[in-house]
C-alpha cells in the first residue's frame, strides 16, 4: 500500500463561478434525519482557492493533504496543513485553498440552515493571493 496516496479521490471539477483555479469535489456525506451537515473532500491544485464566502451555521475543515491557507476578511492568512482542524464561525467572510507552491485537500463539514450552507462572494484577487503567498 502506498502510504502517500490521498485519503479520498480527487473527484469532479468544481465550478469556476465559485473557485479560482482547479478545484475538485468528492461528496462523502449528505444531510439526513440525524445530521444537518454535508461532508465533502475538496482538492485544490496549486494556486486554486475558493471565492470569499460565508456559512450561515459555520464550517469545519479537516486538512488531509498538503498545505494551503485559510483567511478571515481583514485578518492575516493562516497556513493550514495536513492534520490541521479549522473551525470557521457562522457568517464570517473567509476563503480557503492551496498555496501557489503546494496542493491541498481538506474534508469540509458544512452545516445547513434550512436549505442554505454557503453564500458565495467575490473571487480572491490575484493581489490578495500574492500578498498571502509572500508570508
Ligand atoms: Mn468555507
Amino acid at each position: 500500500m502506498n502510504s502517500t496516496a490521498p485519503v479520498f479521490p480527487k473527484g469532479s471539477p468544481l465550478p469556476k463561478d465559485w473557485f479560482v483555479g482547479d478545484a475538485f469535489l468528492t461528496p462523502l456525506l449528505s444531510p439526513d434525519h440525524n445530521n444537518s451537515y454535508s461532508v465533502g473532500s475538496v482538492w485544490f491544485e496549486k494556486g486554486a482557492r475558493t471565492n470569499w464566502h460565508t456559512h450561515p451555521k459555520g464550517q469545519n475543515l479537516l486538512v488531509t493533504e498538503g498545505q494551503g491557507f485559510y483567511q478571515k476578511k481583514g485578518k492575516p492568512a493562516q497556513i493550514i496543513k495536513k492534520g490541521d482542524v479549522i473551525v470557521i464561525p457562522e457568517n464570517v467572510e473567509h476563503w480557503h485553498g492551496a498555496s501557489a507552491q503546494t496542493e491541498m485537500a481538506h474534508s469540509a463539514i458544512t452545516n445547513f440552515e434550512d436549505d442554505s450552507q454557503v453564500t458565495w462572494l467575490q473571487p480572491v484577487s490575484e493581489e490578495e493571493y500574492r500578498t498571502v503567498n509572500d508570508l
